[in-house]
């Protein structure tokens, strides 16, 4: 079986925003993007529970957002813990979500209050949290990679 994503070099694979791949359901495109926050093999990964405070923080914002609540069908995180998944419907690049996705992570690292659905009812581990870790990360990400992206930022090593 070839997995389309465990042939990327991740040796040579940067930070940024990547198209994972585009598939036809139907008569639509969806796009699954590879966020990738920490550097592979190069840099200690993300900590369980920032990673998951990050996807509920994450998941919230995209499906509250004007744009692009209809057209987000999955957020999830690696399982390596350097990045996350979004999946968007539509035939996209990543250019395309560099606008929302600085919003995404501007909101997260400015995020003030309690954690959304962090009951014992709405999550499968929901004292698994740490958003001041969280926070640090995306702003690590926003202020390192987002606020000035460049081409090995938005396109997969040859
Ligand atoms: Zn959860």
């Amino acid at each position: 079986m070839k997995v389309a994503s465990f042939t990327i070099d991740h040796d040579r694979l940067e930070r940024g925003i990547f198209v994972s791949r585009r598939d036809s359901v139907g008569n639509e495109v969806v796009t699954t993007f590879d966020i990738r926050i920490k550097k592979p093999n190069t840099e200690p990964c993300m900590d369980t529970a920032a990673i998951h405070t990050l996807e509920h923080l994450m998941a919230v914002y995209l499906r509250g957002n004007d744009r692009w609540a209809d057209r987000t069908i999955y957020v999830g995180p690696m399982g390596c813990r350097t990045g996350m998944y979004v999946i968007f419907k539509g035939d996209l690049n990543s250019e395309d979500i560099v606008d929302v996705m600085k919003d995404t992570f501007k909101y997260i690292m400015d995020f003030e209050g309690e954690i959304p659905a962090t009951t014992s009812k709405e999550c499968g581990n929901y004292l698994d949290h740490n958003l001041e870790y969280a926070k640090w990360e995306c702003a690590k990400f926003y202020n390192e990679i987002l606020m000035d992206i460049k081409k090995e930022n938005l396109n997969y090593p040859d």
